[in-house]
């Protein structure tokens, strides 16, 4: 999952950032409101944090903006904690949530992935495809029985894998929701991980649970 963090506090957007990163999450700043506007046009998010104090144009305006031209992702805003009107406008305004700052990083956590659970058809927290189940909440992943022992990344591209089951993604997919904008498309990153995953996932040589599609990319296929 990809967010567009939009925070012109250098400091709570770094903080966020490696928290987030930490957690799995592939995470891109905004310093302005109208950069929080362009990388949001540009890109595939999963979710905006947004700040509404934010220079160029403030939080509220770049949320409306967005909705208008069709933004559907989530958008969580930040506000000041004695600025209670921010709250209604930034509701008004089409975000989904409000937190109030300063805020304790769990929480944010919290409501990140209860407005990712939130997406439509997708009510549970709880992913599964095949014999792999991956609680969202808990942040674990089982195979079967078995509990999996995944790197942060590796959660992660799975979790994309997942959700996307039976259905080919490309590499350019993967690098756009599984990491952020620094990302270069010329390494083999992806690959890597995949074949990290697969030894995780295989567990006998006829099982191919990730198969290559030739010139395309990969699909996680939960019938085998
Ligand atoms: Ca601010």
């Amino acid at each position: 999952m990809r967010v567009l963090i939009a925070e012109d506090e250098k400091k709570i957007a770094d903080f966020v950032k490696r928290g987030l990163k930490e957690e799995g999450y592939a995470a891109d700043i905004a310093h302005t409101g109208p950069e929080a506007l362009t990388l949001a046009e540009e890109n595939p998010y999963d979710l905006l944090l947004l700040d509404v104090m934010l220079p160029g144009l403030d939080g509220l305006a770049v949320c409306s903006k967005l909705r208008a031209s069709g933004f559907a992702a989530p958008i969580l805003m930040l506000t000041a904690k004695d600025r209670v009107e921010d709250k209604v406008k930034g509701l008004d305004s089409g975000a989904n949530d409000y937190l109030t700052k300063p805020f304790a990083f769990e929480e944010l956590l919290a409501r990140i992935r209860a407005l990712l659970r939130a997406k439509p058809a997708e009510s549970s927290s709880v992913l599964t495809a095949g014999d792999i189940e991956i609680d969202l909440a808990a942040h674990k992943a089982r195979l079967g029985k078995g509990e999996l022992d995944l790197s942060a990344k590796e959660f992660s591209l799975l979790e994309y894998l997942v959700r996307n089951k039976d259905k080919i993604v490309t590499r350019t997919m993967i690098a756009e929701h599984v990491w952020d904008i620094n990302f270069d498309t010329g390494t083999n990153v992806i690959d890597v991980y995949i074949n990290y995953l697969r030894r995780k996932l295989e567990t006998s040589p006829s099982k191919k649970v990730i198969q290559t599609i030739r010139g395309k990319g990969y699909i996680l296929k939960s019938d085998v």
